[in-house]
């Protein structure tokens, strides 16, 4: 039978849909670990004002700094994550609550979701929102210039490589998470900025796929907002940024919220957060 070839029909099968009405809050690289309290107390603040103002969260991806297992965080956790779960439930408890994987966090798993009460979030959603379709990926995947990085990621993310190391003993698995970690931080010293950011192609070619106008990221470290054209269609870029309320010289953190209104980027400023200069509120389609 002849059937036309209409846009959805390219459209991939892994592309999930979410329908997420109302307001709608998306953070991401809050990187909360055991020496970042300050991060953590600012991250709690803001969980709590998603809460009242919010009608769902998503986080979307290394929310924590690192994460060698939902087991070993549940079943004997420090403080700092005993306190960052508990806020995660009392949000889960008002709003919906979405959880993505990130590069630091991806062995984060269906039980931690389960434990707070949240939904996982597939790798790339499309978002059906109140300012129309967005694309929503943490944006890792987006810098295949990192080629010894896209290596890794692919040899991590098989599920037979994961399953492996989740059976290994917590010291085995603490052991390959730091070597990891010193193997990353040691390449990316002596990589140019470029090839750490998102490729232009990939951008576009994940945009034009989906379908949506605009694409939502972190990951980079480098917030913004950005304009392109795509098969004469205005898009646009939106890069979460990353939390630092412990380490960086000026506090940095934030969100981007979405509603009937369109998008808009927020940071912490020095008397709280605000808008990102610059970014006010568009539309999405
Ligand atoms: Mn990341």
């Amino acid at each position: 039978m002849f059937r036309p070839k209409t846009s959805s029909s390219r459209k991939p099968r892994s592309l999930n849909r979410l329908a997420i009405p109302g307001r709608l809050w998306i953070a991401s690289d809050v990187h909360l670990g055991p020496d970042a309290p300050a991060t953590a107390a600012a991250f709690q603040a803001f969980l709590e004002r998603a809460g009242r103002e919010a009608d769902t969260l998503i986080l979307a991806g290394d929310i924590f700094d690192a994460w060698i297992g939902d087991d070993v965080a549940l079943r004997e956790p420090d403080p700092w994550l005993l306190a960052a779960l508990a806020a995660l439930r009392r949000l889960a408890a008002r709003i919906p609550l979405w959880l993505g994987r990130g590069n630091r966090d991806f062995l984060l798993g269906a039980d931690l979701a389960r434990h707070v009460g949240a939904r996982l979030l597939p790798e790339t959603a499309l978002l059906d929102t109140d300012a129309g379709p967005i694309l929503l990926a943490h944006g890792d995947e987006y810098c295949i210039a990192d080629h010894s990085y896209q290596r890794f990621r692919r040899i991590v993310r098989r599920r037979g490589m994961q399953r492996l190391y989740l059976a290994l003993p917590l010291r085995a698995r603490k052991g390959i998470a730091a070597w990891a970690r010193n193997r990353s931080m040691n390449a990316n010293r002596y990589k140019a900025p470029d090839i750490m950011d998102v490729d232009p192609a990939a951008v576009a070619e994940a945009l034009r796929r989906s379908g949506a106008r605009a694409l939502i990221h972190g990951h980079t470290h480098r917030p913004g907002r950005h304009g392109l054209w795509i098969d004469g269609k205005p898009c646009e870029r939106l890069v979460l940024p990353d939390w630092d309320f412990d380490h960086a010289e000026t506090r940095r953190g934030g969100w981007i919220s979405i509603d009937r209104n369109g998008l808009r980027l927020w940071r912490y400023g020095p008397g709280g957060p605000e808008p990102v200069p610059g970014n006010e509120a568009g539309a999405a389609v």
